[in-house]
């Protein structure tokens, strides 16, 4: 499968694109989670259990702390990201301010796998066009989601996390989840079987990106 390893450090600016939505030839989608603080390692073994290979988007102060966790992520086949160091938001941050910010997650996210990063999620996805050109710069596309399975919400429960995440899902969405929330991992052991179902395949960001044209097609 097609992968798009950067070299580290200092990988080549890319044209500046941020990305919600593909339009793959398969019925593919990508699962997004976000942040790793706070981590349920259910959800880990969930996906290590059915052989799914999702994207991550890590807070770099996470994968400093957890490199274990990290590394497992890594020998299971998922694509790690950026999602800044201490999960600043970045559009009101000065461009100096931006390029710490991800560079400081690059490096301990490399010191773990030896990769770079190819994407970043900006926290919150609060971004521009400023921020994402300095993230192009440093050779990051800007991806962002499709759908969310809100489970941030403190009050949602499995059942409308499952129904928000598989109503009407379409192959090339990407699906924002989070590793710690309470209810994520309930949720995904409903979504997951019933995914397989409806005939959808998870795949990284990257596996949907180089099956949708590639990055040349990206807009
Ligand atoms: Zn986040």
């Amino acid at each position: 499968m097609a992968r798009y390893a950067l070299r580290y450090p200092d990988p080549p600016a890319v044209k500046p694109v941020v990305i919600s939505m593909l339009h793959p030839a398969h019925k593919w989608v990508a699962l997004t989670l976000d942040d790793g603080v706070p981590f349920d390692p259910r959800i880990l073994a969930l996906l290590e259990h059915d052989h799914i290979r999702i994207t991550t988007f890590l807070i770099g102060q996470m994968v400093k702390a957890r490199p274990d966790l990290v590394a497992r992520m890594k020998r299971d086949g998922f694509e790690i990201a950026n999602h800044t160091w201490d999960h600043a938001g970045l559009r009101h941050s000065t461009d100096a301010q931006v390029r710490t910010e991800l560079s400081k997650c690059q490096r301990a996210i490399s010191a773990v796998t030896g990769d770079q990063a190819p994407y970043l999620r900006p926290p919150g996805g609060t971004t521009n066009k400023r921020v994402d050109a300095v993230a192009a710069s440093m050779g990051y596309r800007t991806v962002l989601w499709s759908r969310s399975m809100a489970d941030t919400s403190k009050s949602a429960t499995p059942a409308q996390l499952y129904k928000r995440t598989i109503k009407g899902l379409r192959p090339g969405e990407i699906i924002l989840g989070h590793w710690g929330r309470p209810q994520t991992y309930a949720a995904l052991v409903l979504i997951l079987p019933e995914l397989r179902r409806e005939g959808f395949q998870i795949v990284t960001v990257s596996d949907l990106i180089a099956d949708s044209g590639g990055p040349e097609a990206l807009k």
